[in-house]
């Protein structure tokens, strides 16, 4: 049976301007860092993406290095589209990266303009598309200047290649500074992409945050669960299967005794909520209108549904955020 998107997907999801640009994003976004390569079932990665895309995630999110091994969750994103998604181009958005290390030489990672463009060339050959909606550079390089890293984001705009520009982990002096140039070059930042969660508020002490609101710069949260932390799931131990159990991003000695003890008051609270600990971990992300997107991974269908649900309640109390600040603090 071809795959028919559900015809409710657009009731499910609230959709939120990014930054001060014309585009809306899904409150919440689907990235494909983990079970998205070669070691996951191509039915499963599936089932994954359809089930975002009948919740109203428009928003997929990728990078070169995506797999393992690098490159594959590309290729199966590009299966997947032309499998499933082939009539739909134009109701998603499709993000993807360049910055970390990606084929052998010097021309490999990092922020040269003959990095990038050739590594956009890859990636839109292994999705089998003509344009990206977003490229990103992956990560400040300290020793390319600046002007020419931008000057390559605005070329690969400027020649088709991507509708929009971005940039993840940059602080906020340099986030101001790529700004300022990208303003000058005419293809103004829509995006930036820190990683952001209760556990992690590192753009609140930097002042990445407020800059970007400032800016009109729209913002992309990763890991707004901390790899599953921020979920039910490791309440009773390490389940097989589970991302700590691979020992590959997120790592058992995360999961101390205090951490789990304070985990367990979380989802006290987010129970209080009439959600669940996921739901009200994205939910916390998006308070007050500074963060436009949450950006979640999911290795099954369940997964997504439970993570898109947070839309249903996105308020908190006062007394709820001092409440979760004394269990989820740095
Ligand atoms: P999350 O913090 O959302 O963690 C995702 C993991 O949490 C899932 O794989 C799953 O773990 C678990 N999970 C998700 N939903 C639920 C749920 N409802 N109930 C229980 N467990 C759940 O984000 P990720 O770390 O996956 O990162 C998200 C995306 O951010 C990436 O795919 C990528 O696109 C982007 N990213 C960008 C980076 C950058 O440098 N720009 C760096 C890292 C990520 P399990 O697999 O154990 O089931």
């Amino acid at each position: 049976m071809p795959y028919q998107p559900a015809d409710d997907r657009y009731d499910r999801m609230t959709y939120r301007r990014c930054g001060s640009s014309g585009l809306k994003l899904p409150a919440v976004s689907l990235g494909l860092w983990h079970n998205f390569g070669d070691d996951t079932a191509h039915q499963t990665k599936r089932a994954i993406c359809q089930t975002a895309f009948d919740h109203g995630i428009t928003h997929f999110d990728l990078a070169n290095n995506y797999g393992p091994p690098p490159g594959s969750a590309e290729e199966a994103f590009g299966a997947i589209l032309k499998q499933d998604f082939a009539g739909h181009r134009d109701e998603m958005i499709i993000s993807s990266k360049a910055g970390y290390d990606m084929w052998p030489g010097p021309y490999g990672e990092w922020g040269s303009r003959k990095y990038l463009i050739a590594s956009c060339d890859q990636s839109l050959k292994r999705m089998g598309l003509d344009y990206v909606d977003i490229f990103y550079s992956h990560r400040f390089d300290p020793d390319t200047p600046l002007e020419e890293t931008m000057g390559a984001l605005d070329h690969i705009v400027r020649s088709g290649r991507a509708l929009y520009a971005g940039i993840s982990s940059y602080n906020s002096e340099r986030t101001q500074q790529a700004v300022a140039i990208l303003k000058e070059l005419g293809t103004p930042l829509l995006i930036h992409q820190p990683s952001y969660n209760m556990l992690n508020r590192w753009v609140e002490r930097d002042g990445l945050k407020q800059t970007l609101q400032d800016l009109g710069v729209g913002s992309i949260a990763f890991t707004p669960l901390a790899q599953g932390m921020l979920t039910k799931k490791y309440l009773g131990g390490i389940p097989e299967g589970s991302r700590a159990s691979q020992g590959k991003s997120l790592f058992p000695s995360m999961l101390s005794d205090e951490a789990i003890t304070n985990i367990r008051k979380l989802n006290e609270i987010a129970e209080r909520r009439g959600q669940t600990l996921a739901q009200m971990a994205i939910a916390w992300v998006l308070r007050g209108g500074g963060i436009t997107t949450a950006l979640i991974g999911a290795s099954r269908p369940e997964q997504v549904v439970d993570c898109a649900g947070a839309v249903s309640n996105l308020d908190f109390t006062d007394d709820e955020l001092t409440l979760i600040d004394q269990y989820a603090d740095e």
